[in-house]
């Protein structure tokens, strides 16, 4: 399919929409009352510090909301503004942060209901308004809603459609995209649709593994088990990875998307000598600024004294569970919850651990003078991090001190 050429008549409809609707002063305001923080804002300007009784809290320096987030959520806020009657769907959670979604619904925004994997579209007639979230939705899906006559509106963040330009510019060249993501997340699943062949890639394990395929073939059948549900339709790995470009999901770790990039680039020169080497690889630079503030804020305050750390966003949010690896790797405490609930009753928290079930820690904050490390997601509200913050002082009873 013309992906490219499907996109442009779709962004000439008049039934699409990807700018607000005019309503924005109207909408900032709302949101400034429902997601914004006082007190948040208060530790960020006393240098991201705020110590109470026993407790000292460090935030790091970029966390939260980033810019995409936010523009995607003031836009589903003014689709209800712009269609107050109309039925409006979102194809997925808006982002991923529960309370967000909790309030959509309450404004009768509607989630498309998964089924046995799949995507209830059904319940979608001509005339409803259907919102693409953040990170994107797949051609196939954009079509399907083009077709039924619904009014899409897309809050796709511009990063993750700069990566879709980027699997563009592969396909158009015949390249394999080499998509450095989670498979089953949506935003992967919609850029993999925008590829005409696509591998995606978990980790550098997984690079290396196939790189070593590269350089000295394999075991074809167990290179297919191990991707099988990572890779286009009639997948080859003996011709399809002669020509590769890096692409990825925006919400890696940064330093992870390098290092695979970097490793693919060094097999390719290995393979076809350094002076073919843009004639079987292609790199750009898609790792989106937010992401990268939010982990570099990360490794620095993990370079101070903390006595443990809650990072707090979704999870199955990607960005939130990279940032959790970064105090982990270097055994700090760490606790990833995804709102201030899981907090209490009395000294105890329900906390998700890296690639675990959820669990519960008893006895969660020690005794005596405690310094709390802070992050949170960049779909999470500064709302819910006061929220956790003001749990924390509440089970230590600390008395205000600000300084
Ligand atoms: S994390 Fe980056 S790519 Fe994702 S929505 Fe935010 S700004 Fe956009």
């Amino acid at each position: 399919m013309d992906t490219k050429a499907f996109k442009r008549s779709l962004h000439n409809s008049e039934n699409y929409h990807r700018k607000g609707f005019g309503h924005e002063a109207e909408v900032a305001t709302v949101l400034q009352s429902e997601y914004q923080s006082n007190l948040i804002q208060q530790i960020r300007d006393n240098n991201y510090r705020l110590q109470r009784g026993d407790v000292t809290i460090r935030l790091a320096e970029a966390f939260g909301f980033c810019w995409g987030v936010e523009r995607a959520v003031a836009m589903a806020y003014e689709t209800r503004k712009h269609f107050p009657t109309e039925q409006i769907w979102v194809t997925n959670e808006i982002i991923h942060n529960p309370s967000v979604n909790q309030r959509l619904r309450e404004m009768q925004v509607e989630f498309i209901d998964v089924k046995e994997g799949n995507k209830d579209f059904s319940v979608v007639g001509a005339g409803d308004v259907v919102i693409l979230p953040a990170f994107g939705a797949t051609v196939g899906e954009m079509q399907l809603l083009n077709d039924k006559g619904c009014k899409i509106v897309d809050t796709t963040c511009p990063w993750v459609s700069k990566v879709w330009n980027t699997v563009e510019k592969h396909k158009k060249k015949n390249y394999t995209s080499l998509i450095h993501g989670k498979y089953k997340h949506e935003e992967t699943i919609a850029t993999s649709s925008f590829a005409d062949k696509y591998l995606v890639v978990l980790n550098m394990a997984e690079a290396q593994y196939v790189c070593d395929y590269i350089l000295n073939g394999g075991d074809k059948g167990e290179f297919m088990a191990k991707f099988s549900r990572a890779c286009s339709d009639g997948f080859d790995p003996d011709t399809d990875l002669e020509q590769i470009g890096i692409a990825n999901q925006t919400t890696m770790l940064k330093s992870e998307t390098e290092q695979i990039g970097k490793l693919l680039e060094r097999t390719m020169m290995q393979k076809y000598g350094p002076a073919n080497l843009s004639e079987h690889f292609q790199s750009f630079n898609t790792i989106c600024d937010a992401t990268q503030e939010r982990q570099d804020a990360m490794f620095n305050l993990v370079e101070e004294k903390l006595d443990l750390m809650v990072v707090i966003g979704g999870f199955n949010s990607s960005n939130t569970t990279h940032l959790q690896e970064i105090p982990i790797e270097r055994g700090i405490i760490s606790y990833h919850i995804d709102s201030a609930d899981r907090i209490g009753p009395g000294n105890r928290i329900e906390h998700k651990p890296l690639g675990g079930d959820l669990q519960v820690a008893d006895n969660w904050l020690p005794d005596g003078p405690i310094v709390v490390g802070i992050t949170s997601g960049a779909s999470t509200p500064d709302k819910v991090v006061e929220e956790a913050i003001a749990k924390i002082f509440e089970l230590k009873s600390a008395t205000a001190v600000v300084g």
